[in-house]
């Protein structure tokens, strides 16, 4: 064990090797995850293709020929460039006898990686363990993948079907092997530019240990190797993975999750989604667009049942018109598989029936990886669904062990497991005392259009006894939507009478994403310094803006909007 307070060594093995066979930034991130995941490889870096070249930092027991194995069995060729064995002296603890490290996190999402450049920054020496694919959900198989398959659909979307008043681009069809080499290259390039290169790029102040890790202790993590790492504090961030639902016959029939249904080689002819939230609609309507004949089973009485009703039914509307079928109130029960395709058996409304697709996706929420953490064992308690119970200063049952992002029991989106993040790291290491405030959350389902909100449903402010008033704004009142001559959509503003404070908004528009910041100063500067919708009313917007369609709602509290003069006046 190494003393606090003393620079500590270690001995590496630095090596460059020349790689051949590499075509484009997806072979690269073969290469580095090969590398990777070769045992004793602490980090693997490809600057580009184009370079040839790839630098390992590993330990002194990773022979050269074991890198050549590695990258040979990825399917290109390596040859050794260059070979140094350094020594590396790391920062001394700051806190607790006898730790490794002042920190240590496990896992390297965005929350994982937020609470570790957290403690780079305040001066500790942290480190970080990653079992899987460095950069976990959102860069991976969450955020970056279906975002960009999303804004490809609507991109052949618009040239295919929209036309613009007679005008009418033709596409020649997608090009499913293309659009896939493109989102691995952008999810390749995206790992090592924000997490691999970022984690490097703080030196040795932050160490990244390859290994699946297990809380031995409080205070310790044991990895799957057996290594063993001591800190003062340790952060929980391993995230979630995809629910499946329980269907009798599931075990026999493969059926999509939002992963596989990122990485299929090819596309379906026929897809049946089961859910009714944002992965099943943005990955439905993508398919959709794509050219695939989609059918949503939903639950619920209707889609997105968090969100305004007004909104989930435009959204089903817009879905239909699109070619998607819609069915709501729907209990999956079995699921086959029949002449090569799936055939999901369902009640609605009493009624039993059948449907079949050559794909079904699983869209049914995620599960925390809390399985195998050895967290009952140190005392970190669990909600009914097994997420990590965590307060506002994301502190467990054990006070020496934090956790953050989708692994608690706070809203899964890359933006909150980053802010809990930074503070689990803070409130770990100082006495600071962070809390994360959800009080104001903007979200966005991205839809086209898209679906945003921040604070209250109509539903959720009268349950809290507000005093409302509530506007509808129809997107054809907008003139940005009218000069793009895409009027579909609403907003929708909830506010307290008397106070005239905003309370919530809620948006379906283009780029709503783009809108519900706006909306979110306005709810956060209401509660917090007496905003008004008044206020909102007479502030500039620019003219033609799609977020003008906010002034435009706020008028509506008291004008009829049909009389109103062009912009907004
Ligand atoms: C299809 C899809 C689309 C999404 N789109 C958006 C979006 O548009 N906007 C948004 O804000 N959010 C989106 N999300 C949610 C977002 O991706 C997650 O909220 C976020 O990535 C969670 O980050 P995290 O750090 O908590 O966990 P993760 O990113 O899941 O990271 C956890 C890491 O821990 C590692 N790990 C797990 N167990 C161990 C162990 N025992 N030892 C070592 N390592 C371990 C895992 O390998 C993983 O790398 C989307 C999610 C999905 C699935």
């Amino acid at each position: 064990m190494k003393s606090n307070n003393q620079p500590s060594t270690a001995t590496q093995n630095r090596i460059e090797l020349e790689i051949t066979g590499m075509t484009c930034e997806s072979c690269a991130a073969h290469v580095v995850q090969a590398l990777n995941e070769l045992e004793g490889v602490e980090a693997a870096h490809i600057p580009g293709w184009h370079s040839g070249r790839a630098t390992v930092t590993a330990g002194t027991a990773v022979s050269d020929e074991a890198l050549a194995e590695a990258v040979e069995q990825a399917g290109y060729e390596a040859a050794v460039a260059t070979h140094r064995t350094v020594t590396v002296s790391q920062p001394p603890t700051r806190n607790g006898d006898n730790a490794d490290y002042d920190l240590i996190v496990i896992g390297t999402g965005g929350g994982g990686m937020a609470a570790v450049i957290k403690a780079a920054e305040l001066g500790y020496r942290a480190a970080i363990i990653e079992g899987g694919t460095i950069g976990g959900t959102c860069v991976n198989i969450g955020c970056i993948p279906s975002k960009t398959l999303v804004r490809a659909a609507e991109a052949y979307h618009k040239a295919t079907h929209h036309g613009f008043r007679g005008i009418r681009t033709r596409a020649e069809g997608v090009e499913w092997p293309a659009l896939m080499q493109h989102k691995d290259e952008l999810v390749a390039e995206l790992r090592q530019s924000k997490y691999i290169d970022v984690l490097a790029a703080y030196g040795d102040n932050v160490t990244l240990i390859r290994g699946w890790a297990r809380l031995k202790t409080d205070q310790e993590v044991i990895l799957d190797d057996d290594r063993v790492f001591r800190a003062n504090k340790i952060v929980v961030a391993t995230g979630a993975h995809p629910n499946s639902l329980s269907l009798s016959g599931i075990e026999a029939v493969e059926v999509l999750n939002s992963t596989t249904a990122m990485t299929l080689k090819k596309q379906p002819e026929s897809l049946l989604v089961i859910g009714g939230r944002a992965v099943a609609l943005e990955l439905g309507q993508t398919f959709a667009r794509l050219g695939t004949q989609v059918t949503i089973l939903q639950r619920s009485p209707r889609l997105i049942p968090d969100h305004e009703p007004e909104i989930a039914e435009e959204v089903a509307e817009v879905l239909r018109e699109e070619g998607v079928t819609i069915h709501t109130g729907v209990t999956p029960q079995g699921i086959t598989e029949e002449n090569g395709h799936k055939v999901v058996t369902v009640e609605i409304n009493g009624e039993k029936r059948e449907f079949r697709a050559e794909q079904v996706l699983m869209a049914t929420g995620r599960r925390p990886n809390t399985q195998e953490l050895g967290l009952a064992e140190v005392g970190v308690e669990l909600d009914e669904r097994s997420f990590i119970k965590v307060n506002d200063r994301m502190e467990t049952t054990n006070s020496n062990i934090y956790a953050v992002g989708d692994v608690t029991n706070r809203p899964e989106f890359v933006y909150v497991a980053a802010a809990a993040g930074g503070i689990a790291a803070t409130n770990a290491l100082t006495d600071e005392g962070k809390s994360l405030n959800l009080n104001i959350l903007p979200e966005v389902i991205f839809t086209d259009p898209q679906i945003a909100k921040v604070g209250l449903t109509e539903a959720e402010a009268a349950a809290k006894g507000y005093h409302l008033k509530v506007s509808t704004l129809p997107l054809e009142y907008v003139p940005r939507a009218l000069a793009a001559r895409d009027i579909r959509g609403l907003i929708k503003l909830v506010a307290e009478r008397g106070s005239d404070r905003l309370l919530g908004a809620h948006v379906l528009t283009a780029e709503g994403g783009e809108i519900i910041q706006t909306a979110a100063l306005a709810v956060k500067f209401g509660l917090q310094h007496g905003f008004t919708v008044e206020n909102l009313r007479e502030m500039l917007f620019p003219y033609l803006t799609q977020v003008e369609g906010l002034k435009l709602a706020a008028q509506t509290f008291e004008k009829d909007v049909a009389q109103l003069s062009c912009c907004a006046g």
